[in-house]
């Protein structure tokens, strides 16, 4: 069986295939990471805990499978993949969101199922790592975590060949059923394939800071995310760009979203900036993951879509798709399926 693209959806999927016994080619163009995987955010954090979906308790089940997901890869890989559940804060910015807040809190303690909280803390409990917040109040939810990427493709990657996968570079050939994890090169031949636009480009800068804070939460303020990581750096997204002439460059656009974290919380005031980077995100149509059978191409699958939360949502996709390819067995839910963006 094949999978083609070695970006977090094609090792995750690899990997499961691999640990559930299956021969598995992962074929990867250019090199693990080529395409958004290969960044440096890796927030692993979920939707707001109220008017529920399906796609939400999609996420919810991903989020919570995580932990044992990544130290499997880890035990097997013998690589770090920079997993902790540290958890999110999120300022809370006047009395209405302040109720909010509290009304999500109660929501959480049914839709999380116990495994996880959202609740409201004041900001003194975080000290400098607090995010500015105009109540003194900030929301703190347990389910959140952090992943480094690139260590997490290299952990996917040892994990694979040490249950037996290969993992060929350039044009390899395909071998039995064809799994299409190919990012928004593969929106682009899908959509060329069906003739209307399944999905879109749309392109992300992030940036690394230096400041060691591995076991401090990450943040959300003022639509900026702050993701300390286990190595001593805290990285910073992103932009949405849906217009751009240039991929993979990055330009003053970042600039402003790091002056908006430091601004944010004191800690980041003075860490220097010490690396960079962009990339396109796969958005679908739905905006969901999309997840199923290549229409009217029999044996082959798709497995894309991922946009801004496909870290996150890795370890459940890998799970359906295995499903799917290996026991027939379809449990993708409705929102995330190829037809809903057709
Ligand atoms: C700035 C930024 C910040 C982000 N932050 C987060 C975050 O904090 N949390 C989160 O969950 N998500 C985040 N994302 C989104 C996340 O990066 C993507 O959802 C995810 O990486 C998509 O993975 P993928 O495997 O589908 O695609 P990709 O990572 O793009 O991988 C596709 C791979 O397929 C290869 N390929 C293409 N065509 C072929 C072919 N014909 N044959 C073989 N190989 C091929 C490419 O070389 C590439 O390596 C962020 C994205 C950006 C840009």
């Amino acid at each position: 069986m094949t999978v083609r693209g070695g970006g977090i959806f094609g090792l995750a999927c690899a990997w499961e295939m691999c640990r559930r016994g299956a021969k598995i080619r992962l074929i990867e163009r250019e090199k693990l990471g080529a395409g958004a995987s290969g960044g440096l955010v890796g927030a692993l954090a979920p939707h707001v805990p109220e008017l529920w979906n399906p796609k939400k308790a999609f996420q919810f089940e991903s989020l919570v499978m995580a932990e044992k997901f990544w130290a499997d890869v880890a035990a097997t890989s013998g690589e770090d993949p920079g997993y902790l559940r540290s958890g999110r804060l999120q300022p809370i910015l006047d009395d209405a969101a302040l109720e909010r807040a509290r009304a999500r809190g109660t929501e959480a303690e049914t839709l999380w199922q116990g495994k996880a909280r959202w609740s409201v803390v004041r900001s003194e409990t975080f000290g400098d790592w607090a995010p500015h917040s105009p109540t003194g109040w900030l929301i703190h939810d347990t389910l959140s975590a952090r992943l480094h990427p690139r260590n997490a493709a290299k952990a996917l990657a040892a994990g694979i060949s040490a249950l037996g996968g290969e993992i060929v570079f350039g044009d390899g050939d395909d071998e039995g059923a064809v799994r299409w994890a190919t990012g928004h090169w593969g929106l682009a031949d899908l959509s060329a394939d069906l003739g209307k636009t399944v999905g879109v480009p749309i392109k992300g800068q992030a940036a690394l800071l230096q400041l060691d804070r591995p076991h401090a939460p990450q943040y959300l303020a003022d639509s900026v995310h702050a993701i300390p990581h286990m190595d001593g750096t805290v990285a910073i997204g992103s932009t949405t760009e849906r217009e751009f002439t240039e991929p993979d460059t990055t330009d003053s656009q970042i600039d402003a979203v790091v002056e908006r974290a430091r601004a944010a919380c004191p800690a980041l005031a003075t860490a220097p900036v010490i690396g960079t980077w962009a990339g396109l995100r796969p958005r679908a149509r739905s905006r969901a993951p999309m997840l199923g059978y290549w229409p009217k191409r029999p044996g082959h699958f798709v497995a894309n879509g991922g946009f801004k939360i496909g870290f996150g949502m890795a370890p459940k996709v890998s799970q359906v798709v295995a499903d799917l390819i290996l026991d027939g067995r379809d449990a993708i839910p409705h929102g995330l399926r190829v037809e809903d963006n057709l």
